[in-house]
C-alpha cells in the first residue's frame, strides 16, 4: 500500500469554515436563479425547457451537497471545546451513513472502543461523516466498510478502510486540495478539505493509504485526553469529596 502523509497546511488557504459556506453554497443558487429565470422566455422549445430545468436542479442539488460537506450537524448556538468519546461519536455518524451504506450494499464492520479528545462535537463528527461518505461512495457495487479504534501511546487512532476504487498517487498527494473531486458535478472537492482543516485544528495528523481497485484506508491520529477508565487526580479527588 502506498503510505502518504498529507500536511495540514495545505489547507490554511480557508481560515474559518463557517466563513466559505456562504460563498460556496452562494454560486450554485446563482447558476439555478438564471435558468429559471430562462424558462419565463414565451418562445422556448421543449428541449431547452427541459435542459434549463435539468441545470437548476443540478445546481441546487450542488448547493444541498456542499451544505453536507459542512454543516450536517451545525447547531444554532456556537459549540465549545469539550471532552469527546470517539466511540459515541462514532456510532452517531455511522447510524446517519447506514441507509447510504444499504443503498450502496457496503456492509460495515466496526471495532470500537470508548476514549476521549478534546473537541467541539459538530466539528469531530463532520469529519467523520466526510470520510465515511467518501468511503462509500468509492463502494458503488458493494464493499466492506471498516471502521477501527483503538489507542496508540498517547494518541487515539481511528482507521476508516473500504474495499472501493482506490486513489492513484496523484490523487491521493490532491486530497484535500479545494474543489478536487472525480465526482463530476456530483463532487464539491470540499470534503476532505474540511476534514484537514478540522483534524488540524484539533492538532492530530492524518495518514492515507491506498491502491486503484484495492480500498484505500484514512488513518486519524488526535490526542488522547483522559481515557474514560482511568479516572483523573481531580475525579478521583470530587469523588473522595462526595464520600
Ligand atoms: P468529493 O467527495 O465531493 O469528490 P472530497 O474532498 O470528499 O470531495 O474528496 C475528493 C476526492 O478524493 C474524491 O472525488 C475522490 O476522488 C477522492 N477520494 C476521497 N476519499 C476516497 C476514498 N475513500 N476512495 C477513493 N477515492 C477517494
Ligand atoms: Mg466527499
Amino acid at each position: 500500500l502506498r503510505k502518504r502523509i498529507i500536511r495540514a497546511e495545505k489547507m490554511e488557504v480557508v481560515s474559518h469554515l463557517a466563513a466559505s459556506i456562504s460563498h460556496e453554497v452562494r454560486n450554485p443558487l446563482t447558476t439555478a436563479r438564471g435558468f429559471i429565470q430562462l424558462l419565463e422566455q414565451s418562445h422556448l422549445s421543449q428541449e431547452k425547457r427541459k435542459q434549463y430545468i435539468r441545470i437548476a436542479i443540478e445546481e441546487l442539488d450542488r448547493a444541498e451537497a456542499i451544505i453536507t460537506d459542512y454543516l450536517t450537524f451545525a447547531k444554532p448556538a456556537p459549540e465549545s471545546v469539550e471532552n469527546l468519546n470517539v466511540k459515541t461519536e462514532m456510532e452517531r455518524v455511522i447510524d446517519i451513513v447506514r441507509p447510504l451504506a444499504n443503498m450502496n450494499s457496503v456492509e460495515v464492520q466496526t471495532s470500537l472502543i470508548p476514549c476521549n479528545v478534546k473537541g467541539e462535537r459538530q466539528k469531530l463528527q463532520q469529519c467523520l461523516l466526510n470520510i465515511i461518505k467518501n468511503a462509500i461512495e468509492a463502494m458503488p457495487n458493494g464493499g466492506t466498510l471498516e471502521v477501527y479504534i483503538s489507542i496508540e501511546k498517547d494518541q487515539v487512532l481511528i482507521r476508516i478502510s473500504d474495499t472501493g476504487v482506490g486513489m492513484t498517487k496523484e490523487q491521493i498527494e490532491r486530497l484535500g486540495e479545494p474543489y478536487f473531486t472525480t465526482k463530476g458535478r456530483r463532487g464539491t472537492g470540499l470534503g476532505m478539505m474540511v476534514v484537514y482543516r478540522i483534524i488540524e485544528s484539533m492538532g492530530g495528523t492524518i495518514q492515507i493509504a491506498s491502491e486503484v481497485n484495492k480500498g484505500t484506508q484514512v488513518s486519524l491520529y488526535l490526542p488522547l485526553t483522559q481515557s474514560l477508565h482511568t479516572p483523573s487526580v481531580e475525579q478521583k479527588r470530587d469523588a473522595f469529596v462526595a464520600l
